[in-house]
């Protein structure tokens, strides 16, 4: 079975043979159809605090074909297409019931990586079912579609709220889609540049402003009153503070950003607007249904995103070309291509 190590960082993903996992209790095997690269898997393999061990398989956000069901399976099997959390919880803990794995803390770590390979494994409990006008490649986008789509229902969006979006990535293209299908009205994307424009245009945004010399300056010019809600999606320092002076009073900033170094915003700007600072993270089981019940739908515009399908012979050196200034949006694994 091949798969994508990461030795550490500074080193390319070295493709290794491993020996095919087998399915516990209550897990099934996949054949990954597609694996997602996640900002967030070149973000903690650059070294520093939050990084992943060496050692490691990434990959978080994959779908495939069962091909094994462990002992005690029911509900799926042999031959079934799914989009799995990338969670093992311990199964039986509330959060665990409730559908919400990742914040089990009887299990260690809270997620379990492994899709950039060509077998995975999943628990049956946290897999969804794909259906058949699904491809794997759209069962690969649920995961980033729902970890904004858990930060979009955090925001307590009401229909018609005008909404500034920060970033222009996967992240912030999957919270433009959940805005415009939950009925917001004007969503405004601010970016560094325009090189991802039209991705946020294709899900859904009604404009792209550059943040300039001042974010705050130019999205409240282009604008022209405040929004009721702004999400973060940038992960920039300094994002959270331009959100806080960007927001409505008693409006809602929401953060999805990934930012693993210390960073500043002034709580009395905050204070006096009466600010509702909420920190989003991953996903359960509701978010994933539901995404996948909105893309089966018809609502396939995040197929968009996918700017690049790759090999694992190509992957080593994709996955460093990303640390640098790219015009991917998301770029995906096909272990069956040579
Ligand atoms: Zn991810
Ligand atoms: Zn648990």
């Amino acid at each position: 079975v091949r798969a994508a190590v990461f030795d550490g960082p500074g080193l390319p993903l070295r493709i290794e043979e491993r020996p095919e996992p087998t399915p516990g209790p209550g897990q099934v095997l996949l054949r990954v159809g597609r694996s997602g690269i996640c900002g967030s898997d070149v973000h903690m393999t650059s070294g520093g605090l939050f990084g992943f061990p060496p050692g490691v398989v990434l990959g978080h956000e994959y779908a495939g074909e069962v091909v094994e069901l462990g002992p005690g399976v029911e509900a799926l099997k042999v031959g079934d297409r799914v989009a799995p959390l990338p969670g093992g919880g311990c199964g039986t803990c509330s959060d665990c019931l409730d559908g919400t794995p990742y914040f089990c803390t009887g299990v260690k770590p809270p997620m379990r990586l492994g899709g950039y390979a060509e077998y995975a494994i999943a628990d049956e409990s946290g897999s969804t079912l794909l259906p058949p006008q699904l491809t794997d490649a759209d069962g690969a986008l649920v995961e980033p579609l729902a970890v904004s789509l858990h930060g979009v229902l955090l925001s307590g969006l009401e229909r018609g709220h005008s909404v500034v979006v920060q970033g222009a990535g996967p992240i912030a293209v999957a919270a433009v889609y959940w805005l415009r299908q939950l009925g917001a009205g004007r969503i405004t994307v601010v970016a560094r540049s325009r090189r991802r424009e039209r991705f946020v245009a294709a899900v859904g945004a009604d404009e792209l402003v550059e943040s300039g010399e001042d974010a705050v300056d130019s999205v409240l010019a282009a604008v022209g009153r405040r929004p009721d809600i702004v999400v973060e999606a940038a992960g920039y320092p300094g994002t959270i503070s331009d959100a806080i002076k960007i927001v409505k009073p008693r409006g809602t900033v929401v953060v999805l950003g990934n930012l693993t170094e210390p960073d500043t915003f002034e709580p009395w700007t905050a204070l006096l607007k009466q600010v509702r600072l909420q920190f989003a993270i991953v996903y359960g089981m509701r978010e994933f249904q539901q995404t996948v019940a909105t893309l089966a739908a018809g609502a396939t515009e995040p197929r968009a995103m996918v700017t690049s399908t790759v090999s694992f012979s190509e992957l080593p050196t994709v996955f460093e070309s990303l640390r640098d200034t790219n015009d991917e949006c998301k770029v995906l694994i096909d272990p069956a291509l040579r």
